[in-house]
């Protein structure tokens, strides 16, 4: 904890004073004349980029939210009880009995049903709790002028200025740091493709129109595969002699050849007949629980790219309806901070197992880097970057 607070005060310190230094090359001014005359020619209006850039300054508390990384990746016990906590179940069953037949009325037209709805309004935003308090045109400029990432940012606020001038938006809308906004926290990209004007009062309100709200987060769910009438996965229980190998996303089978593996539900009763294809995800390597995704699990995956933020919308929208916590029990492991998964892969590299460049991530290549150490020391070969391989490599 100390560590992490000297992390915090450090950063703060050498970022307090630093967005001269976002640009090589241009100025400030500079980039926002290069935004309007790109505005211009899309058809915005010169009154809108008037208002939107007027007296506008970079934001260095945007550049400080980018800049400091949580130093510990959460383990998924860890991130899963953060996630679907009490709060989030007791608000959750509070908004879907308050908002029944608008859930119901925009299931029926979308496909996606109310309690996933409602689990993805609590993990974005706490239902509405939490939709972001900063200027959305001051931290876009911000960060389309950094050049880090510049190009997606500025596409971001191109979009943004689009939306405010055909009068979707209002000019002074707040958002995240990173510019997402409203309920279910969309970029302006995303509401410009996905967002719904549901009561047709001509604005795309985020924040404050439950109609507009839902509607959005369905239409996107559905545009990018989410497939009526099917659950996004479940837990499972996997036998002792499983080949961890097959837990992987990229290797689907139906549910009636997982069982021919000896694949079972999680309270370990046989799994009913299904053609229905799945993949397994052990979030916590194969001491942890076990779970199918379907294919609306890969649709969530393209909501956000987080397996972890995955399974927490799927089993928040479970614990909606009624289905228990998870039948295996948590297991009490340290998080790895970003050091620790820094060790690894360098440790995995000299070994000749290649994670890349260090980063202090564990992302697929890591993964995969870790499953090929597994498998030449005959470890189960889960791929799983934890605790225990921490230990193993030290
Ligand atoms: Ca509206």
């Amino acid at each position: 904890m100390l560590r992490f607070i000297l992390l915090l005060l450090l950063t703060t310190f050498v970022y307090a004073n630093d967005t001269q230094e976002l640009s090589d090359s241009r100025s400030f001014e500079e980039f926002l004349t290069d935004i309007r005359t790109q505005a211009l020619d899309k058809g915005i209006s010169k009154t809108t980029l008037d208002k939107a850039f007027d007296n506008l300054k970079p934001n260095p508390r945007v550049i400080k939210f980018d800049r400091t990384q949580a130093e510990f990746s959460q383990n998924f016990w860890r991130y899963l009880s953060s996630r679907v906590s009490e709060y989030r179940l007791k608000k959750g069953a509070e908004k879907l009995k308050q908002h029944q037949q608008e859930l119901q009325e925009n299931y029926k037209k979308y496909g996606v049903p109310p309690h996933i709805i409602v689990a993805f309004w609590g993990m974005e935003s706490n239902y509405g709790g939490n939709t972001g308090n900063l200027g959305l045109i001051r931290s876009l400029a911000t960060l389309g002028f950094d050049k880090r990432r510049s190009e997606f940012f500025t596409e971001q606020l191109l979009s943004l200025l689009e939306l405010i001038d055909k009068g979707k938006i209002p000019i002074s809308a707040k958002g995240s740091w990173a510019g997402a906004m409203g309920n279910v926290q969309f970029m302006p990209t995303n509401v410009a493709a996905y967002g719904v004007d549901a009561d047709n009062d001509g604005k795309i309100d985020l924040w404050g129109n439950d109609a507009d709200i839902f509607a959005s987060a369905a239409n996107f769910l559905e545009q990018i595969g989410w497939h009526r009438a099917e659950r996004w996965g479940r837990e499972v229980s996997i036998p002792k002699d499983f080949d961890y190998q097959l837990a992987n996303l990229n290797i689907r089978k139906t549910v009636n050849d997982w069982k021919l593996l000896g694949v079972r539900a999680a309270d370990n009763k046989e799994l009913p007949t299904s053609d229905m294809q799945a993949s397994i995800v052990l979030p916590m390597g194969y001491n942890g629980p076990a779970f199918f995704a379907y294919r609306n699990f890969r649709a969530i995956l393209r909501w956000n790219r987080s397996i972890l933020y995955a399974l927490s919308v799927g089993h928040l929208s479970d614990r909606l309806t009624g289905i228990n916590k998870l039948f295996t029990k948590p297991v009490v492991e340290p998080s790895l901070s970003r050091d620790d998964i820094n060790n690894i892969q360098t440790t995995l590299n000299n070994l000749g197992f290649d994670t890349g460049e260090p980063d202090g991530i564990s992302g697929p290549k890591t993964r995969e880097a870790t499953r090929k150490y597994q498998k030449s020391n005959n470890l189960p070969i889960d791929g799983y970057v934890g605790y225990q391989l921490l230990q193993q490599l030290q």
